[in-house]
């Protein structure tokens, strides 16, 4: 089945509201999806940190996103900070993406962690930074990339060249699931293109790499997403073991991404549930999008516990 575009049933723009209503907090829905979670071990596998430097961090945006004559770039840029809920007025744009995620995180448990990721400059064939080619970039110190343009280099985004680096010993965390655009079937004499999703599920069964090749479930639920990827996550338990929660916030706060609605059409939802979650992202789209991965089902399927409590991964030294 095709993924879906983007949709506009959430409406555009994310409402930023305040706290969490206690009676969303206490909801039912939400009580079941912390049932039997152990909140020390939920760490989040895929989030971003995003900025401008203007705290002195070190992080840099591409220029091009504050000029006229590239909107595409400016809408970008207001669609991720509204979903990070950074104002136009913010005296600091580091300052509040990251005020914004600490109270965000205050819906959460004690022992909750979120991983940051950094983002790397574009770097062309000689190995040249590329700034002009960089849309973000947040340094380390604190597939094919669709949420912000860098290199135009999809091509080094197929998932069958991960076998590189497995086969050199390296453990491997696929993002999204390698869940959106398509790769040349380099295994094949066509060099057919196919979706990217089935190349890293040909990978992921492939018997030399039960131990070192994963994927993180981040983005799965978007709307942009096919439903059949969904419905392989959900049902594919032998799987299960090697799949990492993420959120990829802040792209859960982009209101066009995610629709529960639909979720509910393809038989994932129960329709009460959508509603509840809609509720809850106005108010937290991090804590909306692990609401939603536990509340999700096929039948008897679902994700499980394992999924969401990722810490021993991060935490335990694994020996081939
Ligand atoms: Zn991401």
């Amino acid at each position: 089945m095709p993924a879906r575009a983007m949709t506009l049933r959430e409406g555009l723009r994310n409402p930023c509201l305040g706290a969490l209503p206690a009676e969303l907090a206490s909801h039912e829905l939400v009580r079941a999806a912390w049932d039997g979670i152990a909140a020390d071990k939920l760490w989040d596998a895929h989030a971003h940190l995003l900025g401008t430097g203007d705290s002195g961090s070190g992080c840099t945006e591409n220029a091009r996103m504050h000029e006229r004559w590239h909107p595409g770039d400016v809408v970008r840029r207001r669609a991720i900070l509204n979903a990070a809920c950074v104002g136009s007025d913010a005296v600091s744009v580091d300052g509040a993406y990251l005020q914004r995620l600490r109270s965000l995180a205050d819906d959460f448990p004690i022992g909750a962690r979120w991983l940051l990721y950094a983002f790397d400059h574009a770097h062309d064939d000689a190995g040249q930074r590329r700034t002009d080619w960089t849309t973000f970039h947040v340094p380390n110190a604190c597939g094919e990339e669709k949420a912000v343009p860098g290199a135009g280099r999809d091509d080094l985004g197929n998932p069958l060249l991960v076998r590189h680096a497995l086969s050199a010993g390296v453990r491997v965390i696929v993002a999204h699931a390698a869940s959106l655009g398509h790769a040349r079937d380099i295994d094949q004499p066509s060099q057919a293109m196919r979706p990217a999703f089935d190349l890293w599920a040909r990978l992921m069964d492939e018997h030399d790499w039960q131990t070192q090749l994963f994927g993180d479930i981040s983005a799965v639920f978007q709307a942009n997403r096919t439903p059949q990827a969904r419905r392989v996550v959900i049902q594919r338990d032998d799987w299960h073991a090697r799949l990492l929660h993420g959120s990829d916030y802040p792209l859960p706060g982009v209101m066009p991404l995610y629709a529960p609605d639909a979720l509910a059409a393809e038989g994932l939802l129960d329709a009460r549930d959508a509603d509840v979650l809609r509720r809850i992202r106005a108010h937290n789209p991090l804590l909306f999008d692990f609401v939603l991965k536990r509340s999700v089902r096929i039948g008897e399927s679902r994700l499980p516990r394992r999924i969401f409590e990722t810490r021993d991964f991060f935490t335990q030294t694994r020996h081939a």
